[in-house]
């Protein structure tokens, strides 16, 4: 099969006629040459296409409400200073969580009122800077943040723009939800009526509008990771517009923003289907709406905050094959393990979450009969795993170049030096050239850090 391979690859990834894969027009053999492997492919275009795409369908969908969007890149999925000007350049805020997310992002020249600041334990160092870089939000916690924030402000005689997190109780991901009153998790502030009355989410809003030195902006929740069905948004949209309602009764101030963080799920799989888009700005417009029609409330600006959806169809993970090892099931049936040149230290989401991903050998073509295979990597855990389950030509071998798609998000952002391997670079592509954006670790960086 020659042309486009679709999703869950890149939509600059081709196979070519003699059956090895480019990716914006650049070859993996290339690929693999120039810059060793393992390695992560980031497709630039692709990367910026999604950004560009998740901007006009929200903008479209809340225009028709007469709200303006915000679309913030959640860079905890990836971020490198290219990434952040990609996605800057193509509308986009940038959220970081912490010190070293927002200085990236800063050097990359994301101006600070484009920036927004994440983080359940922020450190003292981390808001002083933040509130130095002039961040267009602080997301507070907890109410011990609100008051650590209100001081660092007011120690700069500043008013900081603050938003809630709250919990709606729908936590999504994968294709259902649920949806309780309360939550057993670190992140924001609850919804659910504590035993005083207020809810934790409600004292927390009041707290920050008695603080002269913050600023309340809005709402901020998010619900999950990996997200298909648009169901959970909705909830949540309706949950915090009630509450933004509640407030407003309550204190007289109908904040102005409301967020609904990221969580859009991709296709990791090839026959999966991702997310619409569309579909999710069209149903989110519509519950924000008919929630701010039945509470009577002027409707808010809003935004959103993908991350996986937009860098992670971007990227896949070029690998060598090294070891190919037959071994008898107790069912009879022969698994082939395909041992590469990397694993969990570049790609953790296997052995985290049990995470599911495709792999395709793509440096040649192959008549071979498939195999039951399961990827495997170089570390010393028996959980070191990077594809579960792939039929992979029974002629596959050492030397052979493997890749795994959908593998920008959460790959790099989350990989550690486990087994002391040095970690993987990123490559970035774009219209038949290539250039690195994160250099390959070396042996050498590791050393750097041994005082011996
Ligand atoms: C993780 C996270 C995101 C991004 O999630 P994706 O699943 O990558 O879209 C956005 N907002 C917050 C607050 C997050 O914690």
């Amino acid at each position: 099969m020659t042309g486009p391979l679709g999703e869950p690859w890149s939509s600059g990834s081709t196979r070519t006629a003699d059956g090895s894969l480019s990716v914006a027009g650049v070859d993996v053999h290339e690929l693999a040459a120039r810059f060793g492997t393992p390695a992560y492919v980031l497709d630039e275009a692709d990367l910026r296409a999604r950004a560009r795409g998740f901007r006009s369908a929200f903008e479209r969908a809340f225009a028709a409400l007469g709200c303006e969007v915000d679309v913030y890149y959640a860079g905890k999925a990836f971020l490198s200073r290219a990434v952040a000007r990609w996605v800057h350049e193509e509308g986009l805020r940038v959220d970081v969580a912490t010190g070293g997310e927002l200085a990236v992002a800063l050097a990359a020249g994301v101006p600070g009122e484009h920036l927004g600041m994440h983080g359940n334990n922020k450190s003292d160092e981390e808001i002083a800077a933040a509130l130095d870089a002039g961040v267009g939000r602080l997301v507070a916690d907890s109410l011990v943040e609100i008051d650590r924030l209100a001081a660092a402000a007011a120690a700069r005689g500043l008013v900081a723009p603050v938003m809630v997190r709250v919990t709606t109780g729908v936590h999504a991901g994968g294709h259902e939800y649920i949806s309780t009153a309360h939550e057993d998790q670190k992140f924001g502030l609850s919804m659910a009526a504590g035993p005083g009355g207020d809810s934790p989410a409600m004292t927390a809003l009041l707290a920050v509008l008695d603080r002269p030195s913050l600023r309340l902006l809005g709402i901020h929740s998010h619900i999950g990771s990996q997200i298909l069905d648009p169901t959970g948004f909705e909830v949540a949209a309706r949950r915090v517009l009630e509450l933004r309602a509640e407030l407003a009764a309550r204190a007289g101030v109908l904040v102005e923003e409301v967020d609904l963080g990221g969580g859009y799920g991709i296709a990791y799989l090839p026959g999966e289907e991702p997310m619409d888009t569309d579909e999710v700005a069209d149903g989110v417009a519509a519950a924000v709406a008919a929630a701010a029609r039945d509470t009577r409330t002027a409707l808010p600006r809003f935004s959103v905050e993908p991350g996986r959806a937009i860098v992670g169809p971007a990227g896949l993970t070029l690998y060598t094959v090294g070891t190919v090892k037959p071994v008898r099931l107790d069912d009879g049936r022969v698994r082939t393990y395909v041992s590469v040149d990397g694993g969990m230290s570049d790609n953790i989401r296997p052995a985290l979450y049990g995470a599911r991903y495709h792999a395709e050998v793509v440096g040649r073509s192959s008549g071979a009969e498939p195999v039951l295979a399961r990827v495997v990597g170089k570390h010393c855990e028996s959980g070191d795993i990077v594809v579960h389950e792939v039929q992979l030509p029974g002629d596959v071998h050492a030397g052979d170049l493997l890749a795994v798609p959908a593998t920008g998000a959460y790959g790099r952002s989350m990989a550690s030096t486990y087994n002391l391997v040095p970690r993987p670079p990123v490559v970035g592509v774009r219209d038949g050239a290539a250039r690195v954006l994160l250099r390959r670790e070396t042996v050498a960086d590791l050393l750097a850090l041994d005082e011996g």
